[in-house]
């Protein structure tokens, strides 16, 4: 087994919860082939028990307080997955468990997860879909059953199905720990990669979305890792730990969407995701990976997405950090969020934060007064009164 932090090429992107491993010592497990809508495994057989693993796991998920249960959203999410999996819907069930890392994951027994990491990342559904549809490939071909049938440990089993929730508790010492028995069982090989990207394409392409969407996903991943690369500080990082893979990747699935043309449905992603993305935002900000958050969200700006909470997500970057020029930064972000529809009340906390911070008390004065008349039940009404 390779060491988890320490192998060649550690960038890119891959599947959620899949471990492509890019350096040798693959412990890839014999092909079972593709699955039959519908099939459950052999009572008493090793793959039965594994089942049960993530059946009882699931039972976990279901009534764990780190899933998302925003009725809209939850619905939006579960109605793309049933789209994208055709004759597979009804064995998939979809979790979005909120934790801020880019991941989602397929469990052998058809429980889905979606990290809220990865919904905040994505620019529109074409692209949520291209990482649902590679998830959906590894299901139905049996990747992770054939994989787990080289990890025999019970333990490293309990480990790999608790990981979804464990990571969402707050990503950790212990998370790390997990991390490597994870990306053990989900070493997939660069042959099941590529098995679950072109099935992935053809599910979007099929489905009417623009199949160029798969490559720009791992692509703004590379180049979010660029960014982070110059604050390596901080060593935990679930995605990569978890997905390593490389430009190489990218390059092919443009080459596999070869020009072809479809919906990225940008609007209706927003639109979904309501205010759910405000929550999103806060989630990342907590991590304090500023080279990261800042990339991110300049880049979700960029696209057009939300310019009020994205200005309002670029000044909170700014502020938290507070890097010589950020607070001017900060204040010009605030800004021009504060003059955008659809901001986030909390922009006028962060304006009176800063301006306070620069000892312009009128200033931090007029935006306290317009937060607290915007949310007069805020949590920290009390506190920011008495700034007044
Ligand atoms: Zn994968």
């Amino acid at each position: 087994m390779t060491s988890l932090f320490s192998r060649r090429g550690f960038l890119g992107g891959g599947c959620a919860l899949c471990a492509a491993t890019l350096a040798g010592c693959q412990t890839t497990g014999e092909a079972l082939g593709r699955l039959a809508p519908g099939a459950r495994p052999v009572a008493g057989g090793d793959v039965a028990s594994l089942w049960e693993s993530a059946d009882r796991e699931e039972r976990r998920v279901r009534q764990s307080r780190h899933i998302i249960r925003t009725p809209e959203v939850t619905s939006y999410i579960s109605g793309l997955v049933e789209q994208l999996a055709g004759p597979y819907a009804k064995d998939i069930r979809v979790y979005i468990v909120r934790t801020p890392e880019f991941n989602a994951g397929m469990y052998p027994n058809g429980m889905m997860q979606v990290w809220t990491g990865l919904m905040l990342r994505c620019a529109n559904e074409a692209q949520l879909a291209a990482v649902l549809g590679h998830e959906i490939g590894h299901y139905i071909e049996q990747h992770t059953v054939a994989n787990f049938r080289s990890i025999r440990s019970a333990t490293d089993i309990a480990t790999f199905v608790g990981m979804g929730l464990a990571v969402a508790a707050g990503p950790g010492a212990a998370v790390l720990a997990q991390l490597a028995i994870i990306a053990a069982a989900f070493s997939f090989s660069r042959d099941q990669e590529r098995e679950a990207d072109a099935i992935g394409l053809d599910l979007i392409a099929r489905n009417g979305y623009a199949p160029l969407a798969a490559a720009q996903v791992w692509e703004r991943m590379i180049a979010e890792r660029a960014a982070e690369e110059r604050d390596r500080a901080r060593g935990e990082d679930i995605f990569f730990a978890t997905h390593p893979s490389s430009a190489e990747r990218a390059q092919t699935l443009t080459a596999l969407a070869g020009g072809r043309t479809g919906e990225f449905h940008t609007d209706r992603y927003r639109q979904a995701l309501g205010g759910l993305q405000l929550t999103l935002v806060e989630d990342e900000l907590r991590l304090r990976r500023f080279r990261r958050s800042e990339w991110l969200f300049e880049r979700l700006h960029a696209d057009g997405a939300n310019p009020g909470l994205m200005l309002f997500a670029r000044a909170e970057v700014n502020r938290l950090r507070d890097f010589p020029g950020d607070q001017t930064r900060a204040a010009e972000f605030y800004r021009q969020a504060t003059a955008q529809p659809g901001t986030p009340p909390e922009a006028w906390r962060g304006l009176g934060l800063i301006e306070r911070k620069r000892d312009r008390q009128a200033d931090a004065s007029a935006a306290f007064r317009r937060y607290l008349d915007l949310k007069p039940d805020a949590g920290d009404r009390d506190l920011i009164r008495s700034y007044l």
